[in-house]
């Protein structure tokens, strides 16, 4: 009887009992290395310039358009600093398709106003304009850092990085104490704290003088000593707030890694791991870190940009072959988080088909909300495909659905690739509190997804 369950049932079971000694070992170096890279990219800008840096060691080179290519070249294309592409060439034509992974490297952040710096009652602050989806109650009375950049007049770009350093000052936005909440506390959690209300504290020394906004003029001066730019220069900055925390263990066991921007680097880094390590590919590889997923994929450095037709048009020109060729042939895992099933708000899913922490790399036949709009919904004959390509390689996987019927939705790069005429399917890393400012993630997936993309690259 039990084996007829066996036979005919589907289940599933925790990674964890499917993994060997040799695994583990492998699983916490991966993890390691990856607690490092994001600790250190906390805007697509510095996940882009982390990512290049790694990738030249492995041998990546700038791609220049016209250059010939052969089987097993590595090249990149940085876009704008901000989005990167990098391909491994394969022994196979691109008019047989590549094989894509594509992450994005921008995460929910407060971006400053371009008219940012005001003094209120002998404070100083910052004005911000949240980019992404946030609960905007997480960003007050944490600890902020500064990080971007400040493009001046004369062209010259000024790199800002606050508060990364121990030794360096932080920033705060600061709420309201409880004594004084009565009113505050009968709001939603969405009007409890507002957009306009996330102004983060930067000072409060007067300057020396008898003149007005004496708190401003000090705080200016202090950057204008560090970076030699004036008020004016904000309005050519992309500087954003981002969360303090150093990424970390977490729990007893330290099974899981807590960290700011888990969505998307861990996909990310998964990716770019996967394309160093895979060995003379038959198909072209190719990983894409792109930005702007968060507010819709839009922009030149954006999914929707042709800045990837553009890259893929001239690898394939360097062989006499049509882009849409390849595109029609080529497969794309669409490498982003999924929600992970959270105990503590168990109401919002629906179990069965939600991912879980430590069950492996999440496959997202669809996203999108209110009868699946919204989203490209892979195929069947994809999902079997990574069935049959997942049982081969031993690589722990489950599938996903971003909650319960008709609770909400989301979307990620995967319809854009789509769209594209490419065969495209969803798949990452569970990740509880997604777009908090600390979220959590589960080691074993963070490796099962680095071993899931490594299977396609290297597919015959
Ligand atoms: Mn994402
Ligand atoms: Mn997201």
């Amino acid at each position: 009887m039990s084996d007829l369950r066996e036979k005919l049932f589907y289940e599933q079971k925790n990674g964890y009992d499917r993994l060997d000694t040799r695994e583990r070992v492998a699983l916490e170096d991966y993890c390691r290395e990856y607690m490092a890279y994001l600790n250190e990219s906390r805007t697509e800008r510095e996940a882009v310039r982390n990512a290049i840096a790694l990738a030249e060691e492995q041998g990546f080179k700038p791609y220049v358009p016209g250059m010939a290519l052969k089987a097993g070249d590595k090249v990149y294309k940085n876009n704008r600093g901000k989005a990167l592409m990098l391909a491994v060439i394969g022994k196979k034509p691109l008019s047989e398709g590549s094989v894509i992974a594509g992450a994005h490297v921008d995460s929910p952040r407060l971006d400053l106003k371009q008219v940012t710096m005001y003094e209120s009652d002998e404070l100083c602050y910052f004005k911000t304009h949240y980019y992404g989806g946030i609960k905007k109650y997480q960003w007050v009375t944490i600890p902020l850092e500064l990080h971007g950049v400040v493009a001046l007049k004369s062209g010259e770009v000024v790199d800002v990085v606050i508060g990364r350093d121990p030794e360096d000052p932080r920033f705060v936005i600061t709420d309201l104490l409880p004594h004084l909440a009565q009113d505050q506390m009968k709001k939603t959690l969405a009007e409890g704290i507002t957009g306009e209300g996330l102004n983060i504290l930067i000072g409060s020394t007067p300057y020396d003088d008898e003149g007005k906004d004496r708190v401003k003029l000090a705080v200016m001066s202090i950057l204008n000593d560090m970076y030699d730019i004036t008020e004016e220069d904000f309005l050519s900055a992309e500087l954003v707030a981002v969360p303090a925390f150093d990424v970390s263990e977490i729990g007893l066991d330290r099974s899981l890694i807590g960290g700011y921007g888990h969505d998307d680097r861990v996909c990310a880094f998964a990716e770019l791991k996967a394309i160093f390590d895979v060995q003379d590919p038959e198909k072209t590889c190719v990983c894409i870190l792109a930005d702007k997923e968060e507010i819709g994929s839009e922009g030149v450095s954006g999914m929707q940009s042709e800045a990837f037709d553009c890259f893929m048009a001239d690898l394939c020109a360097a062989q006499g072959v049509e882009l849409r060729r390849c595109f029609e042939n080529s497969f794309c895992l669409s490498a982003d988080v999924s929600n992970a099933f959270d105990p503590n708000f168990p109401e919002v899913s629906e179990k069965r088909n939600e991912s879980k922490v430590n069950y492996g790399m999440a496959i997202c036949k669809y996203t999108g909300a209110r009868g699946k709009s919204g989203t490209s919904d892979a195929s069947a004959e994809i999902v079997a495909y990574l069935r049959r390509l997942y049982e081969r390689e031993n690589v722990v996987w489950q599938m996903a659905a971003l909650g319960k019927v008709d609770q909400g939705g989301g979307g990620t790069i995967a319809k854009f690739m789509a769209n594209r005429n490419i065969d495209t399917i969803d798949a990452g890393v569970p990740v509880l509190s997604m777009h908090a400012p600390f979220e959590v993630v589960g080691k074993l997936d963070c490796y099962m997804t680095y071993k899931g993309v490594l299977a396609a690259y290297a597919d015959r």
